[in-house]
């Protein structure tokens, strides 16, 4: 990555963006949980400097907003008046290349940047663009009237980049307005070089813009689903614990730790969504520490690790299969402690209980085996 000491990013922010519908200008308008301008602002990371050009109506907002991470110019009465406004607080000598971005462009990546960047190292100027693919046609009066050949037409796209001394010059020369930077540099004899566009950096414009925008936001959430399975064998004893709850029984349950068959499978699933394997290798039975250990401990640390790598618990699902004892009584009880010990809603765990009509180690009753599935989704 070519470094971004010297290299200065413009996000434009200043219109009113009416098209987008009524309520907010859209810069501003929520997706998904935050703001379209601060996803924008947050795709530019590790540039020597970063300037948002806001209307002069938003500057308080945009204090609240992004108080201390970014430089806030306030914007003029045109697109272009509004870069040079950020474009005359940059200084050549510290800074040597611009890139000016659309603050309603959210989607941009950084290969996009980067290969932005790449192009820079050669030209005056480059900018993203994709060739055009759709038949065009000239309309009227709802009838087509006339194909226009699209023969090396090309939708425009941000950021575009620049050599800041060429383009502040650009822009000190150019009279009225323009539809992007690009126009102003060619206006003033640069030359711009073509880099390949991304469709997925689409500019917010119409209502219809942010359902899809919201649909691309939902794209990239991560549901992973895992299963756990455990079995203990009855031995001597007076009660089982079974999924954090102490149910008095004839007999016990034998096992390392305190041989919770339904929060041992619960804790599987878990680590299994995450790929980490399971309770064995986080808790060595060779282990004297894990000895009679309360399976709350392996519960716990399976949670934590979920929700360390951005994960919640959509649901979790237990069964225990068994002649005995009755699990009925203790469903409720058994979720809302497996709930508990995993920091999640009760409505979102099950615990249910089955036999297996005599058959099968269960049915002799000789053990207790449990299923459990659970699904996490990244946050
Ligand atoms: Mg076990």
């Amino acid at each position: 990555m070519p470094s971004r000491a010297d290299i200065a990013a413009i996000i434009v922010a200043a219109g009113r963006g009416r098209r987008a519908g009524a309520g907010a200008p859209k810069q501003w308008r929520d997706l998904a949980g935050q703001p379209v301008l601060a996803r924008t602002v947050a795709a530019f990371g590790g540039f020597a400097r970063t300037l948002v050009v806001l209307h002069p109506d938003d500057m308080a907002r945009g204090v609240a907003e992004f108080e201390g991470r970014v430089t806030l110019i306030a914007g003029g009465d045109s697109r272009a008046q509004s870069v040079r406004n950020a474009l005359e607080t940059l200084d050549p000598e510290d800074i040597s290349k611009v890139l000016i971005h659309d603050g309603a462009r959210p989607f941009v990546k950084p290969d996009l940047i980067e290969r932005v960047l790449g192009a820079l190292g050669a030209a005056q100027a480059a900018a993203p663009a994709l060739p055009v693919t759709d038949a065009l046609w000239r309309g009227a009066q709802g009838r087509v009237a006339g194909r226009v050949s699209r023969d090396g037409l090309f939708r425009a796209q941000t950021p575009q980049g620049f050599d800041l001394a060429a383009i502040l010059a650009a822009h000190r020369n150019h009279a009225g307005d323009a539809a992007d930077d690009v126009e102003v540099a060619r206006a003033a004899g640069l030359d711009v070089a073509i880099v390949a566009g991304d469709e997925d950096n689409i500019k917010i414009t119409w209502p219809e813009d942010f359902h899809r925008a919201a649909r691309m936001l939902r794209g990239d959430v991560d549901i992973r689903t895992g299963n756990g399975f455990d079995v203990h064998a009855f031995c001597e004893g007076d009660h089982v614990m079974l999924c954090g709850v102490r149910v008095a029984h004839s007999r016990g349950l034998r096992g390392h730790s305190d041989a919770d068959v339904g929060m041992h499978a619960l804790t599987d699933a878990i680590y299994g969504a995450l790929a980490e394997g399971d309770i064995g290798r986080h808790f060595p039975p060779s282990d004297p520490r894990w000895k009679d250990a309360a399976s709350r401990i392996f519960l716990a640390h399976a949670a934590d690790l979920a929700r360390q790598r951005g994960y919640r618990l959509a649901n979790a699902d237990v069964t225990l299969i068994c002649e005995s004892p009755k699990i009925g009584p203790h469903a409720l009880e058994m979720a809302s402690e497996l709930a508990r010990n995993i920091a999640a809603d009760p409505s979102r765990v099950s615990v249910k209980a089955t036999t297996s009509e005599r058959l099968g180690f269960t049915g002799r009753e000789e053990g207790i085996a449990a299923l459990a599935t659970v699904t996490l989704v990244n946050t």
